[in-house]
């Protein structure tokens, strides 16, 4: 499986921010998103044996398993080894590939049209500006979620990120039902 790096942290963003997980990013993406952040592309081969062992020398028992987009890797193989030794599974995905069974939470952040998830736990949309706010009524009428959280995308410029911030707390307030994510982890420096 090519695994872009293993590292352990807290979860910044969405239903669990603040919890402690082990991160497994999968390499590649089937996506161009032009706002991406992440540096998905180099990968080392590993067994589904070798990532367990590496997962579990960490204390935490709930692991992201995330990208890239991670439904290109993901296999019932490495789902079942890390229930195997009690691991929490939550995947990040952004929805546009069918996923195994057995994943136990699902944060889709879809970034274009082509989702064909129609049902998960945590609906995560970047918020992009006021441009964002068409999609986000078709997108939550197409995909069944318990929970739904707008985030402000980080462009890497202060005052356009103070821009989308004002917006999107703009757009909440209109649109109850959902809520704030921010990139905690950003916030507070860390991985
Ligand atoms: S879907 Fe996610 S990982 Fe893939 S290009 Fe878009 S932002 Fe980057």
């Amino acid at each position: 499986m090519k695994v872009n790096e293993i590292f352990y942290s807290l979860q910044g963003e969405g239903f669990f921010t603040g919890t402690p997980a082990v991160f497994l990013r999968l390499s590649g993406c089937n996506l161009r998103c032009p706002f991406c952040d992440t540096a998905h592309e180099t990968f080392t081969e590993m067994s589904v044996a070798e990532i367990v062992e590496a997962v579990s020398q960490y204390p935490a028992r709930h692991i992201v398993i995330t990208g890239g987009e991670p439904s290109l890797r993901i296999t019932p193989e490495l789902i079942d080894a890390l229930h195997a030794v009690n691991f929490f599974i939550q995947i990040e995905t952004n929805g546009t590939r069918p996923l195994p069974s057995g994943i136990d939470w699902i944060t889709c952040s879809p970034k274009n049209a082509d989702v064909v998830l129609t049902r998960v736990d945590e609906l995560k949309i970047v918020y992009t500006g006021p441009e964002s706010e068409d999609s986000i009524p078709t997108l939550a009428s197409r995909i069944e979620a318990a929970h739904r959280f707008v985030q402000p995308c980080d462009t890497g410029v202060a005052a356009r990120n103070s821009s989308i911030l004002a917006s999107s707390i703009s757009f909440l307030k209109q649109h109850p039902a959902w809520r704030l994510s921010l990139q905690t982890h950003k916030l507070i420096n860390i991985p």
